[in-house]
């Protein structure tokens, strides 16, 4: 069995062969923490997290990293806005990103290095980038010159001379740079902003540098896979492979072997931006959906696609949801599955194959068709094994009684779970005692709270709408 992944830097799907098989090394880019994560910001995690799970089954350890920007002009500026530190704004933000990204069921990654932490890296880093004349000062600023770098371009494609030129619309001139395609490694901070000291005077990090520093620092020179949205193809990863293969003796050292990115999430057909006014953050919605519902529907497109974020996609997956649960009810939770049983391998399969996610829901759905058709010792088999092939996805994992009692934020005023048991009761003994008027008013009554009564030998159960 074979892993294989589509690499950006070659633009084909390619055999997956870590360097170490005994330790698979990943790095995904991480959040600035100054706000909520939007919607398009959760799609990476997730996609990676199927990945990491892969891996974690494939091999015996998997070093996964994830950095923290907490050291960026935008959280400066947020801080000053909000009047309070630096510090204590990227904290509040930290925390509110690994508690949405837990809510959308990903595993934390094994380390999350923060920039603020690793400065010293970053130095070291630039440094070596000078030593080699690939990097230079210019008032109070250390820029990568780009002309140096004869393989810079290789990720996203473009030609170096077009870039040098000053082609590209992305690259800003400045009176420091020797060309305009020369990026920012270093920047003088003035008093009122975070600065460290380094041979340079106090100063704070250009943006690209983290990466690289952090993952020559924590992981290793050659990493396997580096992951990210396609939006930071150029220049940001283009920016890590020159300063993560220049600062080496060689300078002729792979950075990283295999490159994967992820599509755009488009709401309502339009790039998300906050100028036009389609931006969610997943903490908005979490409080009117479920967060393995929001995981659900960023997985339904190739995660090389753009996946077309509206609120239909939300219903639809909340149904498809519903569905999966409604073929795990009275599921007992200790029967151990079968893993070798064919719907296994072929969910597998599918992950093997550049992570063909949207075809191992398929296989999810077919399980749940085949539950539905079956009884006794067989389903109960069957919803063992769709448990199993729910979590290679991240999903499937609540008590599915729990699923179908989900209340959103909103309707936190309505009905408590112990208000709907105790009316429950209430109707069992009113049919118990012949007064059927008295029972059908208290199933009105739920109903038009939103709780919809099933019965059925085992008793009465209930779904909030
Ligand atoms: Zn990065």
């Amino acid at each position: 069995m074979t892993i294989q992944l589509y690499n950006t830097l070659t633009q084909r799907k390619e055999v997956f062969t870590p360097i170490n098989p005994d330790e698979v090394t990943m790095y995904v880019c991480g959040p600035t923490v100054y706000n909520f994560v939007h919607i398009g910001n959760a799609r990476p995690v997730v996609i990676f997290d199927i990945l990491f799970r892969l891996l974690q089954r494939h091999y015996p350890s998997v070093k996964y990293a994830r950095n923290i920007t907490d050291v960026d002009d935008k959280i400066n500026a947020a801080a000053k806005a909000n009047g309070e530190t630096i510090a204590e704004l990227s904290e509040r933000y930290v925390q509110a990103y690994n508690q949405d990204m837990a809510q959308l069921n990903t595993q934390p990654p094994t380390l999350a290095p923060r920039a603020t932490d690793n400065i010293d890296a970053m130095i070291q880093q630039i440094q070596a980038l000078i030593e080699r004349g690939h990097a230079y000062e210019s008032e109070g600023h250390v820029l990568f010159q780009v002309s140096t770098d004869q393989e810079y371009g290789k990720l996203s494609h473009r030609k170096l001379d077009e870039m040098i030129a000053g082609a590209s619309e992305r690259v800003e001139e400045a009176s420091y740079k020797r060309e305009p395609a020369d990026f920012v490694l270093w920047k003088p901070s003035t008093d009122d902003l975070p600065g460290w000291d380094s041979p340079w005077g106090r100063g704070r990090p250009g943006w690209h540098i983290e990466c690289s520093a952090m993952i020559n620092k924590h992981l290793a020179n050659t990493i396997d896979i580096h992951g990210g949205g396609q939006d930071l193809i150029f220049p940001h990863h283009e920016n890590e492979i020159a300063q993560g293969t220049c600062c080496h003796e060689s300078g002729t050292e792979q950075f990283v072997r295999y490159w994967m990115h992820n599509g755009y999430l488009n709401i309502d057909g339009e790039k998300m931006s906050k100028s036009l006014g389609n931006f969610f953050t997943v903490r908005e919605l979490l409080e009117l959906w479920p967060g393995e519902v929001i995981r659900y529907a960023l997985l339904t497109a190739h995660y090389r696609k753009p996946l077309d974020w509206t609120k239909d996609l939300l219903s639809s997956a909340k149904s498809s949801l519903d569905r999966l649960y409604g073929a795990l009810r009275d599921a007992p939770v200790e029967i151990e599955p079968n893993l070798t049983h064919p719907a296994l391998t072929e969910l597998e399969s599918h992950l093997q194959d550049d992570l063909a996610i949207p075809q191992v829901l398929a296989v999810l759905h077919t399980l749940a068709g085949d539950i539905n058709k079956a009884n006794g010792k067989e389903k109960r088999a069957l919803q063992a094994v769709l448990r199993s092939a729910g979590g290679y996805v991240g999903l499937l994992d609540q008590d599915s009684d729990a699923w179908f009692k989900w209340q959103s934020g909103k309707q936190e005023s309505g009905l408590s779970d112990a208000d709907i048991d105790a009316l429950i009761a209430e109707r069992a003994q009113a049919k118990k005692d012949k007064n059927y008027a008295r029972a059908d008013e208290i199933r009105v009554e739920l109903k038009n709270q939103g709780i919809t009564l099933e019965d059925s030998r085992e008793g009465t159960r209930w779904t909030r709408d």
